[in-house]
C-alpha cells in the first residue's frame, strides 16, 4: 500500500486525507466541487502546521505530508494509481454505488475499495463492482486526527486478505480497529444516533436547555461530548441521513426527531453552517 485516494473532501474526507498523509502514504484527494477541494487543502495545511507547533508531528513529517498530497477534481486521474480508495461522499446509497462503479473501472485489479459510510451496507455497494472481495467499510470518526477508532465492517464477500490489509493501514495511521459484521449502523452509529435523537426530542419537549442536556451527559454519564454538540460537529444533514436509513432498516425507534428535520429544513446544519443546536457564528 503506497497510494490512497480519498473521494469526497468534506468533513470526513479532509480528515482521512490528513491521517493518511502524515502516515507516509501518497494521497490523492478528489471532490466534484473545486471549492470543497480548496477548503480541504487549506484545512489540511493549517492542521499540519498547528500539529507541528503542538508537537504532535515533526516538521519533517509535515513537510513530507505536504509533498505527498495531490488535490484533483478529475476522478480518473485521482484514482488510477490507488492501492486503496476511501470513499467519503454524502450518505446516499445511489451516490456511493455510482462512485464504486466508477472507481472499479478506473483502478488496478489489486485496489481495495473502502467506504466511510456511517450506516449503509458495504455488501450492497460492493455488489455493484467486479471485486466484492476487495470491498469493505472503514468507518472513521470525527475529527479524524483526534479519534482513535476505525470500525472495520466486513461485507458478505469481503476477503480475509482485504481485512488484514485495511487493518494494516489503520495501524500505520496509529488507529485502533474493531471488526464488525455488517448490520445497519454497525456498533457506533446505531448507539450514537439513538442517544442523539433522544437528546433532540428532550430539547423539543422542553426537558432542559441544550447546554444542560449536554452538561448532564458529560458530567453525569462521563461522555467526552454532549449528544447535541456532537450532532453539530457531525453535521445535522449527515445525521438526518443516518437516522433516515436506520429508521428504514431498524424500525420505529430510529424515527428522526422532528426538531432535527426542522433544523435541516432551515439550513441549520451545525458547525459547518455556523448554527445548529448552538451558535458558532462568533467563533472561528
Ligand atoms: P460532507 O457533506 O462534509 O462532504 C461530502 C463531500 O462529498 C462534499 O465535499 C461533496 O462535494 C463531495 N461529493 C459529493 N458528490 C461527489 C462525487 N460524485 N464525487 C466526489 N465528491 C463528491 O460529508 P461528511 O460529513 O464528510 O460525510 C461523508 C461520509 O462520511 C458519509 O457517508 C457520512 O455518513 C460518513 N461519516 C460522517 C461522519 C461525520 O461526523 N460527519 C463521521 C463518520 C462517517
Amino acid at each position: 500500500m503506497e497510494t490512497i485516494t480519498v473521494i469526497g473532501a468534506g468533513t470526513m474526507g479532509k480528515g482521512i486525507a490528513y491521517a493518511a498523509a502524515i502516515s507516509g502514504y501518497k494521497v490523492f484527494v478528489n471532490d466534484i466541487s473545486i471549492e470543497a477541494l480548496n477548503q480541504a487543502k487549506e484545512y489540511i495545511m493549517e492542521l499540519l502546521d498547528s500539529s507541528v507547533e503542538k508537537g504532535f508531528i515533526t516538521e519533517e513529517q509535515a513537510e513530507t505530508a505536504k509533498e505527498s498530497l495531490y488535490f484533483e477534481q478529475d476522478i480518473e486521474i485521482a484514482a488510477k494509481k490507488a492501492d486503496l480508495v476511501i470513499e467519503a461522499v454524502l450518505e446516499k446509497i445511489e451516490l456511493k454505488v455510482e462512485i464504486f462503479r466508477k472507481v472499479d473501472q478506473i483502478c488496478p485489479e489489486h485496489t481495495i475499495l473502502a467506504t466511510n459510510t456511517s450506516t449503509m451496507s458495504p455488501t450492497e455497494i460492493a455488489a455493484q463492482t467486479s471485486r466484492p472481495d476487495r470491498c469493505i467499510a472503514m468507518h472513521f470518526f470525527n475529527p479524524v486526527h483526534k479519534m482513535k477508532l476505525i470500525e472495520i465492517i466486513k461485507g458478505l464477500e469481503t476477503s480475509e486478505e482485504t481485512i488484514l490489509k485495511v487493518k494494516d493501514v489503520a495501524k500505520k495511521m496509529n488507529k485502533e480497529t474493531v471488526e464488525v459484521n455488517e448490520f445497519p449502523g454497525f456498533v457506533t452509529s446505531r448507539i450514537s444516533c439513538l442517544i442523539g435523537n433522544e437528546a433532540m426530542n428532550m430539547l423539543m419537549e422542553g426537558v432542559a436547555s441544550a447546554e444542560d442536556i449536554d452538561k448532564a451527559i458529560k458530567l453525569g454519564l462521563n461522555h467526552p461530548m454532549g449528544p447535541l454538540e456532537l450532532a453539530d460537529l457531525v453535521g445535522l444533514d449527515s445525521r438526518l441521513r443516518n437516522m433516515e436509513h436506520l429508521h428504514k432498516t431498524l424500525g420505529e425507534k430510529y424515527r428522526p426527531s422532528p426538531l432535527l428535520v426542522k433544523y435541516v429544513k432551515a439550513g441549520r446544519l451545525g458547525r459547518k453552517t455556523g448554527k445548529g443546536f448552538y451558535d458558532y457564528s462568533q467563533k472561528k
